[in-house]
């Protein structure tokens, strides 16, 4: 490694370590698993070179096809809120820039991850194989009709805002399963919502703090 690159990798590991303190600690993220993945993944690799400056800073990236990289804080409080384990089988609708499924892939035994975007399912499957994460499964379509073939599923994270929770996703969601996804009635606006399939055909839906995300397209989302 030249000595240039070299300062650049230890910058961003300093910053790393800052943001996990001071965004998500300091917030009142306490998930170990969660602090501890997000203190590992290298976000920058997921970032478009032009925004490399703002890898760690405490905002959404913009990436590919007019899309973000969520906010550090953001993603941490989602899978808080998913209470994850190490035997779990996660569905991330919304994979984007693929650091979300990277630091899920860090916590939980499988992730699958969809994407409607072509060149983002292009860009992620490079980057999460560059990074070594080999317990992630990537596929283009529309993941408001969640992935049926590997369901079910212990967890499931909706990474775009839409108008409810798609009735696919319940189905999908093993018992005892956990969902958060952004819900609002505008396409910009949204409270986290999670869900918690807690007997056969019942579930108990708790909503949580506001949000903004992109939104989420599709058969059970917004229309295109
Ligand atoms: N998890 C991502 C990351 O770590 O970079 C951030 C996701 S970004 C906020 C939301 C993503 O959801 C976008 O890439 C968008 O194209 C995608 N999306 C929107 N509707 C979708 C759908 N129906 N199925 C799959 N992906 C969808």
């Amino acid at each position: 490694m030249s000595e240039s690159a070299h300062d650049a990798a230890s910058n961003f590991t300093g910053r790393r370590a800052q943001m996990v303190r001071n965004q998500l600690q300091a917030r009142g993220i306490t998930d170990a698993a969660v602090l501890q993945a997000m203190a590992t993944v290298p976000r920058e690799l997921f970032i478009q070179p032009r925004y490399a400056e703002w890898a760690y800073d405490d905002t959404p990236v913009p990436t590919l096809a007019k899309q973000t990289v969520s906010q550090p804080y953001v993603i941490a409080h989602m899978f808080s809120l998913l209470a994850l384990q190490p035997t779990d089988r996660v569905l991330e609708v919304g994979t984007g820039s693929g650091y979300a499924a990277a630091v899920l892939s860090c916590i939980a035994a499988e992730v699958y991850t969809v994407e409607r975007h072509q060149k983002l399912v292009e860009f992620a499957r490079q980057k999460l194989t560059e990074g070594g994460f080999v317990n992630v499964w990537v596929k283009q379509g529309d993941g408001t009709l969640g992935w049926p073939e590997k369901s079910p599923y212990d967890a499931i994270v909706v990474a775009a805002g839409g108008p409810f929770v798609p009735a696919s996703l319940k189905q999908q969601l093993a018992l005892g399963g956990r969902l958060v996804m952004p819900v609002g009635a505008e396409q910009r606006r949204q409270h986290l919502v999670v869900v918690k399939h807690s007997e056969p055909d019942r579930f108990i839906t708790i909503q949580e703090t506001s949000v903004a995300f992109v939104p989420l397209i599709g058969a059970e989302g917004w229309p295109g």
